[in-house]
């Protein structure tokens, strides 16, 4: 593989995510340590590994893309060290119990770990802003993105790196948007995420504005409204903002239900750490009892019509296949997707594409309404822009995004900093 050579001293190894999305892990090794940034894991690959002799592992924040392999690292010989913030780790240990769950139950089983695994993870875990290696401080800063999420910045031999996981520079309705002010200016490297790196969103009000339109006029209508999210952040999100939406008189008072027993777990680990929130959360008791929507466990459970916030966000299983399956047919209906990305023949891509998708067997026909509406907690094009214009790097290696969206990127900052789109397995002397 090629070793490209700005000059020697660290040496940046790309693990995962290099030019696509998913399975986050960068390595970076000095004379005397070596470090790694993420351990995420490819869902749809659960086979690939990565090393397991570093000093410490940082953790950005609790996506699995960016934490899922953790339970590899307790099988290593030497016990490690994980570093993030406490909330990642909490909430990262509830995402790892419920992939494992999902992952021993599928036929032909290769994973092979169970929940002690989890608890080892928990205990390897140094829930710290900062850590002190050999030769090597890594501290972190905040990123925006979902609750708890970090950017983390390593300085040795005189030099730094700035990695910036997943962030977001806007506000969103729960949480603030992360503040460029305190990162550290100049670093030799910046390791940035370019998922959105092609697009430019409208803004983030004019997208609530339009949720808010659509989810008003299918409740005129009496149809029923689906929004699949994923259990962790999106979840709350969108269940907040219905509920604070009913509450102002914004939204009519309409049936409406989460129904996600992780959804549930996680919103106590919310309600415990206020403190990360907007100020409007931080006022409230229990930001995370909603007072109208209802937690049910079963689909049998929702009272038509109905808007549901249920997992899975990718429409393949639970809740939200079997709503889609019950209310796909009827023109009333309406699905509302909120993230951009949608994998290839999952039965509701097909359903939003083709009109029809195939679950239990059958062929079904799709008359409800789609809409897409991407209330996205990743930063897009103008936004990383901001970052590399205020941070100033003097090189940026882009990752996490299709090659697409990093080489529209790269036209984007090439006049700032010197840009790069590694591969995966390359290597980089600095
Ligand atoms: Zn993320």
């Amino acid at each position: 593989m090629t070793i490209r050579r700005w000059c020697i001293d660290l040496k940046i190894r790309v693990l995962g995510a290099a030019r696509e999305v998913g399975g986050s892990c960068i390595a970076v090794e000095t004379e005397q340590c070596k470090v790694a940034l993420d351990y995420g894991i490819k869902l749809d690959d659960v086979t690939d590994e990565y090393p397991k002799n570093f000093d410490a592992v940082m953790i950005s924040h609790a996506h699995l893309d960016h934490s899922g392999s953790l339970v590899r690292l307790t099988k290593s010989r030497n016990p490690q060290v994980i570093v993030g913030s406490k909330v990642t780790r909490d909430i990262s240990i509830e995402l790892l119990k419920d992939m494992i769950k999902i992952q021993n139950s599928k036929p032909n089983e290769v994973f092979g770990y169970d929940e002690s695994a989890v608890s080892k993870v928990h205990d390897f875990w140094s829930p710290n802003e900062s850590v002190d290696l050999p030769g090597l401080t890594a501290e972190l800063h905040g990123a925006g993105h979902v609750a708890g999420a970090k950017m983390i910045s390593l300085h040795s031999e005189g030099k730094t790196i700035l990695y910036t996981g997943d962030f977001c520079i806007h506000d969103t309705e729960i949480l603030e948007g992360c503040n460029l002010d305190p990162l550290p200016k100049s670093p030799d490297v910046l390791i940035s995420e370019s998922t959105y790196g092609g697009k430019v969103r409208p803004p983030r009000g004019e997208l609530v504005a339009q949720f808010l339109k659509q989810v008003s006029s299918t409740m005129k209508a009496r149809g029923n409204i689906l929004i699949p999210t994923f259990a962790f952040h999106r979840s709350q999100e969108m269940a907040k903002r219905i509920d604070q939406a009913m509450e102002d008189g914004a939204l009519p008072r309409y049936n409406a239900y989460t129904i996600s027993n992780l959804a549930q777990k996680i919103n106590g680990h919310f309600n415990a750490n206020k403190h990360l929130f907007t100020e409007q959360i931080q006022r409230q008791e229990q930001p995370f009892e909603y007072k109208h929507l209802k937690h049910v466990e079963r689909t049998t459970d929702v009272e038509e019509p109905a808007i549901v916030v249920c997992t899975a966000g990718f429409g393949h299983a639970g809740a939200s296949l079997s709503l889609l399956i019950q209310w796909a047919e009827d023109a009333e209906n309406n699905v509302i997707l909120t993230s951009g990305y949608l994998p290839p023949d999952s039965p509701l891509r097909n359903a939003q594409e083709k009109r029809y998708f195939r679950a239990e067997g059958e062929k079904i026909p799709v008359r409800a309404r789609f809409d897409q509406i991407e209330l996205s907690g990743h930063a897009d094009q103008r936004e990383i822009v901001e970052l590399v214009s205020k941070v100033k790097p003097k090189r940026t290696l882009l990752v996490h995004g299709d090659l697409e969206q990093a080489e529209a990127l790269s036209t984007a900052i090439s006049e700032m900093t010197e840009v790069y789109i590694p591969e995966k397995g390359e290597s980089l002397l600095i």
